[in-house]
């Protein structure tokens, strides 16, 4: 009985630490995006052998365990789909930095924001910077691979971790490297399918000294990719490459009179960085002269304050979407930044006969694209939104996209998996997770294609592409 199992929990680990109530459960059932099942019981763990308790007292009750950071996320990961233990990693929240090592070892709780923190006060940093980086915690971004505007440059969560410790669906506690089989690596974007995560071994680097700020308006979406490539091309490597269309440029307008170029079809922000300043600059002459041969009309930041006025425009995206409508469905897709233009374009046409408004966003230099599908819960029919989201990832597979840059898959875009994936891989992934969660008891129909609903896939994943 899942009852008697958690009681026991809690007169063990202390009344504190494992919630029990409907009402205190209630809060554990979403994330940013995602309304899921309420939780029969929350744990609060602070050390790897809570986890390791929590862990087990599932296994005797037979019920899932679902791994839960700051609940940030935006496809539904940490919302349970099924009653069960939902562990949640806020408390474990102990960091060390080793600056001889440039080693960063944070506990699952950690906010991503506070390594690089620590970090800067031993002249070190920690890039991954995913926008939610004030809430999002560390176990969540290894969780989900989080990246954000600086991951062109220098990678995203995963290209920092040395080592982590997991605890098994067993609860048995296991220290993996990236040595002979990739172990750690396998645990990097699993969702909480695999494992919990409770520390992680990050690597660190020095930041740059450097920094250069630019901003350019296109005419055409056409002339925008056509710029990024060739600044690409001539071996530029901008620290940041984000990019806004039409409507977004709009909202952000609308939001807050910063003066943005309005006729643009589209928007680029970039940051070159490095030691040198004069290769800083010499890199970012390179990217101003490729955006001027493409039509571009280019203005770059004097000083640090004008740099910080021109990322408002980035910065502000979220809170300008909000005034518009209240709730949002966050795409997150990536394809080859050749089929940009045609992907937004495309996009903009498949949302106009729905009628929700729809801006583009994204990573421009990783080809990740967030078009975000504006609705009112109160008025809009939910299923009008999902079935744009499908139509959206469909655009984005046909291109030779994939369906999650990095937002993860979750439950909001699973049920597209059996579109993006071929039988075979499909079955590795099974038979991954059948092997270290054989009873399936690990954030349960969450990411993998269901099984039986396979190999649609590589038709729709090639046709166009
Ligand atoms: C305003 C806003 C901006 C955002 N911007 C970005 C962005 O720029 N880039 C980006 O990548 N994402 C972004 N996100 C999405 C989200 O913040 C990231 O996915 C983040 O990594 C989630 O961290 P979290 O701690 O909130 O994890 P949660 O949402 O709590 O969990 C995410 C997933 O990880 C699993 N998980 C959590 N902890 C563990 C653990 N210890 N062990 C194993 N599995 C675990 C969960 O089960 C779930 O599947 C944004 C979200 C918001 C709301």
């Amino acid at each position: 009985m899942p009852a008697s199992e958690f009681g026991q929990l809690q007169r063990r680990l202390g009344a504190g630490k494992v919630l029990l109530r409907p009402s205190e459960c209630s809060s554990y059932r979403y994330d940013a995006i995602q309304f899921g099942v309420r939780p029969l019981a929350v744990v609060l763990p602070e050390t790897v052998e809570d986890v390791v308790q929590a862990v087990r007292a599932a296994q005797a009750a037979g019920v899932p365990v679902v791994g839960r950071g700051a609940a940030s996320g935006l496809s539904g990961g940490a919302a349970p789909a099924q009653p069960g233990l939902v562990v949640s990693f806020t408390r474990m929240t102990a960091l060390r930095i080793l600056p001889q090592q440039r080693e960063a070892v944070a506990q699952a709780g950690v906010v991503t924001l506070a390594v690089s923190e620590a970090a800067r006060l031993h002249g070190l940093t920690y890039p991954p910077d995913p926008a939610s980086l004030r809430t999002s915690t560390i176990g969540g971004n290894l969780g989900e691979n989080a990246g954000g505007p600086l991951c062109f440059k220098y990678g995203v969560t995963g290209d920092y971790v040395r080592a982590l410790q997991v605890v098994d669906a067993d609860g048995e506690i296991h220290h993996l490297t990236r040595d002979a089989y990739d172990l750690a690596g396998l645990m990097i974007g699993s969702e909480g399918t695999l494992g919990l995560i409770t520390e992680a071994t990050l690597r660190l680097v020095p930041p740059a000294r450097h920094t250069l700020t630019l901003q350019a308006s296109f005419g055409s979406l056409e002339a925008c990719a056509a710029a990024v490539s060739t600044a690409i091309s001539a071996g530029t490597v901008p620290a940041k490459l984000e990019f806004m269309d039409a409507a977004c440029i709009g909202a952000v307008e609308d939001y807050l009179h910063l003066g943005l170029p309005r006729h643009a079809a589209a928007l680029l922000l970039v940051d070159s960085d490095g030691d040198d300043p004069a290769q800083v600059e010499a890199e970012l002459k390179v990217v101003e002269e490729a955006f001027r041969a493409a039509g571009g009309e280019v203005r770059r930041a004097r000083d640090a304050q004008e740099a910080a006025a021109l990322w408002q425009a980035r910065r502000s995206v979220s809170p300008a979407l909000g005034r518009i409508r209240p709730a949002r469905m966050n795409e997150d897709i990536a394809v080859p930044r050749s089929r940009l233009p045609q992907v937004v374009a495309e996009i903009q046409a498949l949302a106009e006969p729905y009628g929700f408004p729809l801006v583009q966003f994204g990573h421009i230099g990783d080809g990740n694209l967030h078009p975000n599908i504006l609705f009112d819960p109160r008025r809009d029919d939910p299923e009008q939104v999902h079935e744009l989201a499908h139509r959206i990832a469909q655009v984005a597979l046909r291109h030779g996209g994939v369906l999650s840059g990095e937002h993860g898959i979750g439950s909001m875009k699973r049920a597209f998996m059996a579109e993006a994936v071929d039988t075979q891989t499909a079955a590795a992934y099974w038979a991954i997770k059948d092997t270290l969660d054989p009873a399936g008891r690990l954030n349960p129909e969450k990411l993998l294609p269901p099984r039986g609903a396979l190999a649609t896939g590589p038709e729709v994943a090639h046709a166009g592409a």
